[in-house]
């Protein structure tokens, strides 16, 4: 498993320079080192996390958002998804891994599975702005797993693109 701060540190708690200037700086917070260090703790355990590369999370509410690098979701969701039950417990909050990416519609249906993602629409307002308009299934409406307010500002702190919801 592949961590923003040195195992030592995360096998210890005691932070070197290096990864005390990464919280210092803002690079990661303290969230990030509480999760880093279960990671680690999990994947000395787990094998199957080998290759996941841990970047950084985002926390909403109760919800914390786990950032990884594209390609290794399916080894860090885990067989019925007992990593990610561990991690939730042990931080007693609800989480949802997410590969990083600028690609609105890949980072909406990892956030918001089991919910149908039909697509974006690029809308052109009156004023010359210009929005993403995302398409969601009109059965998730009153069922979606993430508030939609919430899922706006996770999309706009993950891909950078202020984004419209519209249920069809
Ligand atoms: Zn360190």
């Amino acid at each position: 498993m592949e961590l923003p701060f040195c195992e030592i540190c995360l096998k210890t708690g005691m932070l070197c320079p290096g990864c005390t200037a990464k919280i210092k700086d803002g690079e990661l917070n303290d969230n990030d080192l509480e999760i880093a260090k279960e990671l680690y703790r999990l994947s000395q355990e787990n094998k199957g996390l080998k290759d996941v590369k841990f970047k950084r999370s985002i926390k909403v509410g109760n919800l914390i958002i786990i950032l990884i690098e594209a390609g290794e979701i399916g080894s860090i969701i885990g067989k019925g998804g007992n990593v990610i039950r561990g991690l939730s417990k042990k931080l007693n909050k609800k989480i949802r891994v997410i590969e990083e990416s600028k690609d609105v519609k890949k980072v909406a249906s990892d956030l918001l599975y089991p919910a149908k993602v039909y697509g974006i629409n690029i809308v052109y307002m009156p004023d010359g702005t210009i929005i993403k308009r995302l398409r969601l299934g009109k059965e998730f409406e009153r069922k979606l797993p993430i508030a939609t307010k919430s899922v706006k500002e996770i999309l706009l702190l993950i891909t950078g693109e202020n984004v419209d919801i519209v249920f069809e």
